[in-house]
């Protein structure tokens, strides 16, 4: 429980236009008051109730936003890809198969590794801003080891996603439906317990259609909303699917056509582009103008992973998406906040309006267009997460 008042706040984003300027509802000269945990007032400071309890932080003019809702992570593993990274700068192909290297690190790691390993990720990304971030399975690939690496991921956050479809196990190795119906069956039943979410990587070298349809159907048997791995490193039938399933969200979304775009137009499926993977695979960067040009909801997350995109920095994502993928600055942050509460389908965070949990990140800039227009700048000053000041 805690109460309080953020006051002098130069620019409130509050991602509630009902309150504020624009699609972002931004208020300037603003406070903010929260009560147990969540917001109870937002408004210019010259309106600011009498008598509201709690202590006062001074924002000094400077701009507050919402923490940020990072909805695809991979924190649970063992091991160091640096060299793969390095190899691959060097002009070699990233495909698939690289998960393997985490997989056999993971297997061999202790409850305990893995539990410091995903801490320590935490950590960080709260350090750049983050209070709400979700966490997939994928590097345990056996019944023990995927059922583990969701209890350490539910230790450290409430959206748990169970990736046992990742890529099919060394062990079933030339037999993918084989392990299809490991996924769907023992391995499921030891998991759905720990998992809000059921994730497939549809992808060529990871799961076809049919076998993505068969894990997200069993998923949902077992209560498990659909997200989908999808068109990240060509064409496929992953974003269909997606939508197909009322998946909450699609995520890469690389290399879409034409139907991919109208399905996405007439769903309910976020997309979710995860630009530090391009950046880290010198990959293309999907275009998120188009996406957002056809009436697409957007999110950007981290995708934070040994492989293919190690990091849990969402400013730099923002960055990315400003100068690479054709989105504002505040198409941007709204995409990683509002956007990543979307693809959760999370009402709670991702804003600051009245009702929304108090998780609030306060910048040494005036205002949110600072994250791309001061690329690679740490302009973090203070954060809090359900009212509690933990940065
Ligand atoms: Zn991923």
């Amino acid at each position: 429980m805690s109460s309080g008042v953020i006051d002098n706040i130069g620019t409130l984003l509050t991602n509630d236009p009902t309150v504020g300027e624009g699609p972002l509802g931004l208020i300037h000269n603003a406070a903010l008051v929260f009560a147990d945990s969540a917001v109870v007032w937002v408004g210019p400071r010259s309106q600011l109730p009498e008598g509201t309890a709690g202590e006062r932080f001074d924002a000094a003019g400077r701009a507050l936003i919402p923490g940020f809702v990072d909805s695809h992570a991979h924190l649970v593993f063992a091991g160091d890809r640096g060299p793969e990274f390095a190899a691959r700068m060097s002009g070699q192909a990233y495909t698939a198969g690289g998960i393997r290297t985490t997989v056999a690190a993971t297997r061999a790691a202790s409850v305990d590794d893995l539990d410091v390993n995903m801490a320590r990720l935490v950590a960080e990304a709260l350090r750049s801003g983050t209070t709400t971030i979700e966490c997939k399975s994928g590097y345990g690939l056996t019944v023990e080891d995927e059922r583990r690496s969701l209890e350490v991921a539910a230790r450290h956050t409430d959206e748990v996603t169970y990736l046992g479809a990742h890529v099919v196990a060394p062990e079933y190795a030339g037999r993918p439906d084989d392990y299809v119906d490991l996924v769907c069956t023992s391995m499921l039943d030891a998991c759905a317990p720990h998992a809000r979410w059921i994730d497939v990587f549809c992808e060529r070298g990871a799961f076809d259609a049919d076998q993505a349809r068969a894990v997200l159907r069993a998923g949902a048997e077992h209560g498990l909303g659909a997200r989908v791995h999808a068109n990240q490193l060509g064409p496929g039938p992953g974003v269909q699917i997606a939508v197909e399933f009322d998946a909450a969200s699609a995520d890469h979304v690389s290399h879409i056509d034409a139907a991919d775009l109208a399905a996405l137009s007439g769903g309910n499926t976020v997309a979710t582009l995860l630009p530090a993977a391009e950046f880290s695979t010198r990959a293309p960067y999907p275009d998120a103008r188009r996406l957002l040009d056809a009436g697409v909801t957007v999110a950007l997350a981290a995708d934070c992973n040994p492989g293919t995109a190690y990091t849990t920095n969402i400013p730099f994502c923002i960055a990315l998406a400003v100068r690479e993928m054709g989105m504002t600055p505040d198409e941007a942050v709204w995409s990683a906040t509002m956007g990543g509460a979307r693809a959760l389908r999370r009402h709670d965070v991702g804003r600051l309006g009245v009702g929304a949990r108090a998780d609030a990140q306060l910048l040494n800039a005036p205002s949110h267009v600072h994250f791309s227009y001061r690329p690679g700048v740490p302009l973090l000053s203070a954060v809090w997460r359900q009212g509690v000041r933990v940065v």
